[in-house]
């Protein structure tokens, strides 16, 4: 089966199921409601699982040129700087660390050109028996298929998952940003730093740059400081360098605060002739690094559910048996593991297990097959002419 769609939003899930569906044969139209593409943000992790289906979707070897390896999952280590856990010299890590908007661009340069339309907000979309209606920008646009990949906040899914509850503030906030690291003095291979009730996590990027990232507990969403840089910097007071010396060479401007939030799991993915991905459908808490990765997965398993089931209809019910389990299982892992590292009880407990923990054993788990999420392998998507 070939078609249409229309896909809503043109962030990393966008995408990547743009990419996803011309690799089966299908065409897309891409929707975004920015009036330029590029992702705001900072930095990511991808593991293993999602640089398979980085594979599959035909650009592992672009996002490895830009991704550089991260050994923040090997080396855990407290305010003194002291580490708890460490990489041995030599050893390898299963995480590549990404600038965002490098990850965004390997996958918009895949995709081809005219597919995505810029200011083009969604506004509406009425779906019939034989497909789907959607107003953006003044514009109808009419598919097979529509695809929400319109993130946390997704008007796919207001409009037409009208039951679904909303996004529900985890009682955390973070700062995050990206800065250059010539001369900073500290460990800047990657790491997690956990303090009370707090933790900030550093990645290695592309072109000498380092992403970090400090999370804590902050029981209301939406409070605002005068200076945001100085009130990072005060939390982090006396903690080891390099991570006073990687906020203070942070540009002001590019200190971004996002307060954590997750979506309340839903009981479908898939309505008739639409379908919700991304943070769309499962936003989760930050703390395994697998939003994206598993954004990535769905968009990977959409499109080889279009290709091998007769009906549009069927196959959305089979990307919805297929993703919604693993997606949630991963979100309620990474809630649980965000209450542990800001609890001021659960942390030091969980500083006491990491501390127990032989070293093999924490080896094992942080190596490429050690971890079941990061096992993952993609179905095989069907090799079809390519529609541009
Ligand atoms: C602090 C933090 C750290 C994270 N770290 C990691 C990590 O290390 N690894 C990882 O894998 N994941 C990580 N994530 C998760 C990751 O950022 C998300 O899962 C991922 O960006 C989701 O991509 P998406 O395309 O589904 O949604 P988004 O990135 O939100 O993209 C949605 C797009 O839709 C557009 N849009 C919205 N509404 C409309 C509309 N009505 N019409 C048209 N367009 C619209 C938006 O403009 C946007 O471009 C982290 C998240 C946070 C908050």
């Amino acid at each position: 089966m070939t078609g249409h769609a229309i896909v809503v939003g043109g962030g990393i899930g966008g995408l990547a199921t743009a990419l996803a569906l011309h690799r089966i044969g299908w065409r897309a139209t891409v929707l975004e409601r920015a009036p330029e593409l590029g992702e705001v943000g900072a930095g990511m992790s991808q593991a293993p699982n999602a640089l398979r289906a980085l594979a599959e979707l035909g650009v592992e070897a672009e996002a490895r040129a830009v991704g550089v390896p991260t050994y923040s999952t090997s080396n855990l280590r407290r305010p003194d700087g002291r580490y708890l856990k460490r990489a041995e010299p030599g050893e390898g890590t299963a995480l590549l660390g990404f600038h965002r908007a490098d990850l965004h661009g390997v996958l918009l340069d895949a995709v081809p050109a005219g597919w995505v339309h810029t200011e083009a907000e969604v506004t509406d979309l009425r779906p019939d028996g034989a497909g789907v209606t959607v107003t953006a920008g003044g514009t109808d646009y009419r598919a097979d298929l529509v695809i929400g990949a319109d993130g946390i906040h997704s008007a796919v899914r207001t409009r037409l998952w009208p039951e679904a509850r909303p996004p529900r503030y985890l009682g955390r906030t973070a700062w995050l940003g990206v800065t250059d690291v010539a001369g900073l003095p500290g460990d800047l291979t990657g790491s997690v730093t956990l303090g009370r009730g707090a933790l900030f996590l550093i990645h290695p990027v592309a072109r000498d740059r380092a992403y970090w990232a400090l999370l804590t507990a902050e029981p209301t969403a939406g409070v605002r400081y005068d200076d945001e840089k100085a009130t990072a910097l005060e939390r982090v007071a006396g903690w080891h360098e390099p991570v006073p010396q990687l906020i203070r060479a942070t540009p002001d401007a590019a200190v971004i605060r996002t307060d954590i939030r997750e979506l309340p799991p839903l009981s479908t993915y898939a309505r008739g002739r639409v379908a919700l991905l991304g943070d769309a459908a499962h936003a989760m808490s930050p703390d395994r690094g697998q939003g994206a990765g598993h954004t990535l997965e769905d968009a990977v398993v959409l499109a080889h559910a279009l290709s091998a089931e007769p009906t549009v209809e069927a196959a959305l019910a089979r990307y919805d048996a297929e993703r919604r389990p693993r997606d949630q299982a991963t979100a309620r892992g990474a809630r649980i593991d965000g209450a542990m590292t800001s609890s001021r009880v659960g942390q030091p407990a969980m500083v006491a297990l990491v501390r127990l923990m032989p070293a093999t054993l924490w080896r094992k788990g942080v190596a490429p097959d050690g971890n079941p999420t990061w096992r993952w392998e993609p179905p095989r998507l069907p090799a079809v002419p390519p529609v541009y």
